[in-house]
């Protein structure tokens, strides 16, 4: 541990410290797919701290190597450059597939690529799962739901989605990857979880994301101009990501293999949430309407009861909390760019 904690990359000293150590019984080998991610890299945190050996796997599409490089070089850690549309061999207990993209202007960039992510790739992790018997998780989406008529959505609710609009490769693709997964539990008897994870945000995201918490964040910092899409009076329930961690590391490690709603319930219109972060960050930029986007969801807040009769978990953190946390750090990367720029 002494030898590691004085590799140093980037300035900054490495500390493994705080690794719980784990015996060869109670350790698992663990598979992050799209591991270099904004929720990937954080789960990643939490499983190496928590002991398990952990192998990060992407394609650095969105994802970076920065966001996990601080583990490079401890012996239970290995980062992967691969692409889940190939094959991929390896022995491991868990599988977490979280590989996709997963802002609108991401997953809008390369429709073709992300319909084969989420059907090839699923199908990749299953075919990986079923060989080695390992348990594999689907990072769904709320977005199964399309534009809701049903509300709060339950994991009942089968969902209104348009499959020719501008969302549908995105969608549909988790929708088959979905359809994926309890096919091959029913055929092949793979161990499966499925999460539906409602809008999370947090450090790491990518500061040009495109999703409304990182781009409000921005603008307000910056004094430019908030872009609310449309009239504002769409709906989104945000949760913060450490929280969403919680909850997929619980929903795994549970019995259970039916879809689990993953959100926080604490429901804003977007103008409201433009509004509270301008507050939070203390800044005069001015809120502006801009031409509303092709079938935007109108309505959004999980049902989370499942979540809490069946894994026993809730979110923690309040929205409020987890904002002043994410401004935090979109501040310091700005602070940073700046001086890479004057260098
Ligand atoms: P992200 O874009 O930060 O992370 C996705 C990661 O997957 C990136 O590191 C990317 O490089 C990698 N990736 C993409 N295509 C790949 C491929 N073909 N092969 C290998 N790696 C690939 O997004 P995120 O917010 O961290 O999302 C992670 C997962 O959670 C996604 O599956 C997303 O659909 C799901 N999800 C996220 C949210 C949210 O609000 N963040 C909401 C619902 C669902
Ligand atoms: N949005 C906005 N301004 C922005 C970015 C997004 O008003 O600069 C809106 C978007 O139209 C949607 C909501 O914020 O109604 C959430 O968008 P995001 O892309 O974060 O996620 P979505 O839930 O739509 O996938």
């Amino acid at each position: 541990s002494l030898k590691h904690s004085l590799l140093a990359t980037a300035g900054e000293t490495k500390n493994f410290d705080d690794v719980k150590y784990r015996n060869e019984e109670t350790r698992k080998r663990i598979l992050v797919t799209g591991g270099a991610g904004f929720v990937g890299s954080h789960l990643v945190d939490k499983l190496m701290r928590d002991g398990h050996e952990v192998i990060a796997l992407d394609n650095y599409f969105t994802g970076r190597r920065k966001n996990v490089e601080h583990w490079i070089g401890h012996p239970n850690f290995e980062l992967v450059h691969h692409d889940v549309v190939m094959p991929y061999f390896v022995e491991v207990d868990q599988i977490y597939h979280l590989a996709s993209p997963a802002s609108p202007p991401h997953y809008m960039y390369n429709p073709v690529k992300t319909i084969k992510t989420n059907t090839l790739g699923t199908i990749n992790m299953l075919g990986l799962a079923k060989r080695v018997k390992a348990t594999v998780l689907l990072a769904s989406t709320s977005e199964i739901y399309g534009d809701p008529e049903v509300h709060p959505q339950p994991e009942t609710y089968w969902g209104h989605v348009n499959t020719i609009g501008p969302r549908s490769c995105y969608d549909e693709g988790k929708r088959v990857a979905e359809s994926l997964m309890v096919a091959y539990n029913k055929q092949e008897k793979v161990n499966i979880r499925i999460a539906r994870i409602f809008n999370t945000f947090g450090s790491r995201m990518h500061m040009n994301d495109g999703r409304v918490v990182s781009n409000f964040i921005i603008q307000a910092i910056q004094g430019k101009p908030i872009t609310i899409y449309g009239n504002g009076e769409q709906t989104r329930s945000f949760q913060y990501v450490d929280d969403l961690v919680d909850g997929l590391i619980a929903l795994m490690n549970s019995n259970y293999s039916m879809p689990v709603n993953l959100g926080n319930p604490e429901e804003y219109t977007i103008k409201q949430f433009a509004e509270v972060i301008r507050d939070l960050v203390e800044s005069k930029s001015e809120i502006v309407m801009k031409d509303a986007v092709e079938d935007d969801p109108k309505q959004r807040k999980p049902n989370i009861t499942v979540a809490a009769q069946k894994i026993g978990w809730k979110p923690k953190i309040s929205m409020r909390d987890g904002l002043m946390k994410t401004i935090d750090y979109f501040r310091d990367e700005i602070q940073k760019n700046k001086k890479r720029s004057i260098r």
